[in-house]
């Protein structure tokens, strides 16, 4: 059978809903269940969770809601066309809807899902920075907000959400993964996904719950900073793979073991700065 021939009545193919596409749905609608009630909190800036925001400046509302909105809604078309291009070879991949495995074969997988993309997403991400090229036409983009609320998680070039969803199957892929198992992975992922951009750090955020995440402080240093903390979920990689840990963001968790909130541990840190200045003048 040649290859064109897949594609033929593609859509007519239960499996082709429940496979790529359901599995775009599901994780553009965690994405947002995530996302919406976050970046509202951000938009009304309420005065009791403000000791909690990880920078101190406004949040980029005004100018990156609609923006982010457009990008999400666009990403997700262009995301679904390389799907259909690329479900001739999908099909082919060991992905199944039959018998569902054990659960500590479900919890092994996820693990191994979450250590995979972690490591790819960590190599993809710092090439991105290393390599100018890229830098400059393509993760930029995502880099043009500097405090990031919810929303704007998904704001970034099509050619990055494409690759970032690709390596998000790579695991599934490679153990031919039982497609309830893949959902719930991806329904992890866009959560770190969303999570990592809202901008507080709150002590009673649910996201606190998932074992060796750090929370939303560790991407958002990387927005503030712009260079290191490039993993999604594991910081250990900075730290084992060239040293790419963002020094501020070190002195901001020792802060925080101390029982400082965000505004507290901020203030320490430009404090000395400050002083300098001064001692200088
Ligand atoms: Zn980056
Ligand atoms: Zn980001």
């Amino acid at each position: 059978m040649d290859v064109f021939s897949y594609w033929q009545g593609f859509y007519n193919d239960p499996w082709f809903w429940q496979f790529p596409m359901a599995t775009l749905a599901i994780s553009t609608a965690t994405f947002l269940a995530v996302a919406i009630p976050w970046t509202i909190v951000a938009w009304r800036d309420p005065v009791s969770l403000r000791k909690y925001k990880i920078q101190q400046k406004p949040f980029e509302m005004k100018q990156f809601l609609l923006p982010s909105i457009g990008r999400i809604i666009i990403n997700n078309i262009i995301l679904a066309a390389l799907l259909v291009l690329a479900w001739p070879l999908l099909k082919l991949t060991g992905v199944h809807n039959g018998e569902m495995p054990v659960w500590y074969i479900i919890i092994a997988q996820l693990i191994f899902f979450v250590l995979l993309d972690d490591f790819l997403y960590y190599c993809m991400h710092r090439y991105m920075h290393e390599n100018k090229w890229l830098l400059r036409n393509i993760h930029s983009v995502h880099h043009r907000i500097r405090n990031t609320c919810g929303i704007n998680g998904n704001y970034m070039h099509w050619v990055e959400y494409s690759l970032t969803a690709t390596l998000t199957l790579v695991g599934p892929i490679i153990l031919g993964a039982h497609i309830y198992v893949v959902w719930m992975w991806v329904i992890l992922r866009q959560i770190e996904g969303a999570d990592g951009h809202i901008g507080y750090d709150i002590p009673w955020n649910p996201v606190h719950l998932l074992p060796v995440y750090e929370g939303p402080v560790y991407h958002d240093f990387h927005h503030a900073k712009f260079k290191g903390n490039y993993a999604g979920f594991l910081p250990y990689l900075d730290k084992y793979l060239g040293k790419t840990y963002i020094p501020a963001y070190l002195s901001y968790l020792k802060g925080k073991q101390n029982g400082l909130t965000p505004v507290e541990i901020e203030q320490n840190e430009l404090a000395p700065k400050k002083r300098k200045k001064q001692t200088n003048r």
